[in-house]
């Protein structure tokens, strides 16, 4: 099975063109039963620009991701290790051509970095090494995953270790599930074959070694997988169907669709001088990831601080799940005091992980340091079938509560803290199982007095 078909997106693209209110109406019904929506379907959404029907597609959106997840919002924070990279990706600050010194993080500086984000609260990190097999090679990823998960400062520990590395074989991917890692995230970033091979060079150039690393990482045993697309490359509408696509493909050929999506816009950065002729407007970004929300019910959707508060704030309505705070896009940048020359991307949201935290309370949200799931062994399929019977939440919502309790304890400022534990009253009431209730009051308790690290 092809994983992109081009021709057939664009004829979609072009077919739909002129829905009708009659179909639009079947498609958001469809959706609001949280049924995954076909190409067909997406093309249909992705033509619409009537504002009203656009309204509808966020309402609807909003109703599934609440069905599904609930007000919860799960925070982690990206850990850059190495810049060293040997690609030259036209949007990257890391791309060869820039001659600013490189880092790479002694596993002390690993530790180091880590005891910073303990301290800040943080329990999920997503790690990013640029590709280079001499300097990080996968002994020394897994070195560095190794000892993330030894430190342990006072109450802080990692407990999950999200990773995004280049694309590589079945071996190594089968060493990266031994070292314990949760998803493992890799962006195809354009999938539209001419355009990413225009905007690369270096091994990474190769499109089909990129678009079939998903295959090779779950015959390595690893079945949370994340996919992405850096918006902005191209055209966003055929990015949609083919993240679509791409998912549909995983689902069918894995039995289990990508954990997540991510959704990051390009963004400048020091030396790069690569302009964005497919810049996505804002009323455009909101617009896809509501309907990728539509479309892909069961699956997270990630955004980071490449965005600015206030789209962050509507994003969480309509559909993001999963976000980055207080996040640093150097290596070795947790403990300086701004980011240096060779930064990645440049960064549009600077809150701090408490501030962001309160801002997520004021919205009415749900703040969640989970990390239950591939500690409990719901991974791929095992996920799916909870996600897909609507259960997942019957885990999210005790466990985004009990370990905001804990972040409340521990690391939140007192105006945090005051209404962190009016959200977690708030929240208490949202739990109609009686038996979870009682058996999650009693752990807060238990974490009022000490104990850590309870989950469901
Ligand atoms: Fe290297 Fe990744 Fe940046 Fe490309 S996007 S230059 S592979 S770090
Ligand atoms: Fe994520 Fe599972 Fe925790 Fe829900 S219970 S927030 S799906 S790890």
């Amino acid at each position: 099975m092809k994983i992109i078909d081009e021709k057939k997106i664009i004829g979609i693209l072009e077919k739909t063109k002129n829905a009708s209110w009659d179909n639009f109406e079947k498609i958001i019904e469809k959706a609001k039963k949280i049924k995954s929506l076909d190409l067909e379907e997406v093309g249909v959404l992705v033509n619409i620009s009537d504002e009203k029907l656009i309204k509808k597609m966020q309402e609807a959106a909003h109703e599934i991701k609440m069905a599904i997840y609930g007000p919860r919002l799960v925070l982690f924070a990206p850990l850059y290790i190495s810049s060293f990279c040997v690609n030259d990706c036209a949007y990257c600050g890391f791309h060869q051509r820039n001659k600013a010194p490189r880092k790479k993080l002694s596993l002390n500086e690993v530790k180091k970095q880590v005891e910073i984000l303990e301290d800040m609260g943080h329990k999920r990190l997503l790690l990013e090494f640029g590709e280079d097999p001499e300097k990080n090679s996968i002994d020394y990823v897994i070195d560095v995953i190794k000892t993330i998960y030894s430190v342990k400062k006072e109450r802080g520990a990692i407990r999950r270790v999200n990773i995004n590395i280049a694309a590589t074989s079945v071996e190594n991917y089968k060493k990266l599930k031994e070292a314990g890692i949760g998803t493992y995230q890799l962006f195809q970033e354009t999938y539209h074959r001419p355009t990413y091979e225009k905007l690369h060079s270096g091994p990474k150039a190769d499109y089909d070694r990129q678009i079939t690393a998903m295959d090779r990482a779950f015959a390595g045993g690893i079945d949370d997988l994340g996919i992405g697309v850096l918006f902005g490359l191209y055209d966003w509408r055929f990015e949609v169907l083919s993240l679509v696509a791409h998912a549909d493909y995983m689902e069918k050929n894995f039995g289990v669709g990508p954990h997540t999506i991510s959704v990051p816009r390009f963004r400048p950065a020091p030396t790069v001088d690569f302009k964005a002729e497919h810049e996505v407007s804002d009323k455009d970004f909101l617009k896809l990831i509501t309907i990728l929300r539509l479309a892909v019910p069961y699956t997270g959707m990630i955004m980071s601080t490449r965005e600015s508060p206030k789209i962050r704030r509507r994003a969480f309505e309509i559909g993001i799940s999963q976000t980055s705070a207080g996040s640093r896009t150097t290596p070795g940048g947790y403990n300086q005091k701004k980011e240096e020359e060779l930064a990645q991307f440049n960064l549009s949201d600077h809150r701090t992980l408490d501030e962001t935290v309160y801002d997520i309370c004021n919205l009415g949200y749900l703040p969640s340091f989970c990390t239950a799931c591939y500690r409990s062994g719901r991974t791929g399929d095992e996920f799916m079938k909870y996600a897909k019977a609507g259960t997942i939440q019957n885990f999210c919502q005790p466990n985004a509560i009990s370990t905001f309790m804990e972040y409340l304890m521990d690391y939140a400022s007192p105006e945090t803290r005051e209404v962190g534990e009016k959200v977690i009253r708030q929240q208490m009431k949202n739990i109609n199982s009686a038996e979870v209730r009682t058996n999650l009051e009693n752990r807060l308790e238990k974490i009022r007095k000490g104990e850590r690290d309870l989950y469901f």
